[in-house]
């Protein structure tokens, strides 16, 4: 199957009631590890690489082992999708190069740090989504502040500061005509999400459920949603880590997102933790290997492990053959035709 609208993957979701992981790649053997869990457990899958992903690998090297994936499991429905672009010349960058979809993270400025204000984020989304659309690549938005640093990106500080507010979530979504919407409900990104298991006091799931009661037809989005499993941080600690105590999102609280309309997850922390987890295993038990497989290829294997088990948690695992791509022209003459709209006051009417 060719490399698929990130939007009709979504759509496909909301039909099944399900959501789909986006999984972060900087390399190979990542790619690796999620085609071969998508095949285990038969789930479409998304892609995704940040910025700095992008400078780690080059464009070229990724975008070619991303037509390799396509190639090599032409029965799995898989979207590119470009993680935070922080300016339209990035987001541009990422359609030449072929990905299916882009986030325009205009919650913060160019910089990646600082928070923009609602008229600066609406500007510079609406820019993408019509530059976008023309080409029939997909847009996910966001609105609201998520805590924490991740690849040199984020505002740092609670995930608390700047949650999304229901009534610029809407005006935003009817202004932009972003195809999804990333929420800051309280999660941040990186390791050290929650300083204990999270509850509802700084975990807003309620604020995510009066924003899908508002906007049906935008599919939301969770950033920061690893679940950071205390399994995977004792391998790392058991083996000469050091990471302090630390909670993530609760497989539960995804599940319940779910429920209510959000359609992609994004999870990066866990596959790192579990790959760091295998490595640190073999240098601490075989000390005289110094061949990269020896310790790449349970690595490999333990992120799949990881991916296998959230697809089937967020309900993606045996969906891959329910449908065919629609190809990226056909999706730009949907979004010319007003077909893919998911204005809310347009849907309203
Ligand atoms: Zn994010």
């Amino acid at each position: 199957m060719p490399l698929v609208s990130t939007r009709q993957l979504l759509d496909e979701a909301a039909k099944g009631g399900y959501g789909v992981g986006a999984f972060n790649v900087n390399d190979m053997e990542q790619i690796q590890a999620i085609m071969e869990a998508a095949k285990e457990t038969n789930s479409p899958v998304i892609i995704q690489a940040s910025r700095g992903a992008r400078a780690f690998a080059q464009d070229n090297y990724l975008y070619h082992l991303m037509l390799a994936a396509a190639e090599l499991y032409p029965q799995i429905p898989l979207a590119m999708h470009l993680d935070h672009g922080n300016s339209f010349e990035t987001c541009e960058s990422a359609i030449k190069l072929g990905f299916t979809s882009v986030m325009m993270d205009g919650s913060l400025k160019a910089d990646g740090k600082t928070p923009s204000t609602f008229e600066e984020n609406v500007e510079v989304t609406k820019k993408v989504v019509d530059y976008a659309h023309e080409r029939g690549i997909s847009v996910e938005g966001e609105i609201g502040v998520l805590g924490g640093i991740e690849d040199g990106h984020g505002a740092g500080g609670s995930g608390l500061a700047r949650v999304t507010d229901p009534d610029q979530a809407v005006e935003f979504a009817e202004r932009t005509g972003v195809d999804s919407l990333a929420i800051a409900i309280g999660t941040s990104h990186g390791a050290y999400k929650f300083t204990k298991k999270p509850d509802g006091s700084v975990l807003k799931m309620d604020l995510l459920i009066k924003i899908h009661q508002r906007l049906p037809k935008t599919h939301l989005v969770m950033h920061g949603s690893s679940s950071v499993p205390k399994d995977l941080q004792d391998i790392i600690n058991q083996y000469g880590g050091k990471l302090k105590e630390t909670w993530g999102v609760p497989v539960e609280e995804i599940q319940l997102g779910i429920k209510n309309g959000v359609r992609k997850i994004n999870v990066d922390t866990d596959n790192r933790l579990a790959i760091t987890g295998a490595i640190r295993k073999v240098f601490a038990e075989s000390p005289e290997k110094f061949d990269p497989r020896d310790y790449m290829k349970p690595a490999r294997a333990a992120m799949q492990k990881v991916v296998a088990l959230r697809m089937t948690q967020f309900g993606q695992a045996g969906h891959a053959g329910d449908y065919t791509a629609i190809s990226i022209p056909d999706m730009a003459k949907g979004y010319a035709n007003g077909s893919l709209s998911t204005k809310p006051l347009v849907a309203a009417k």
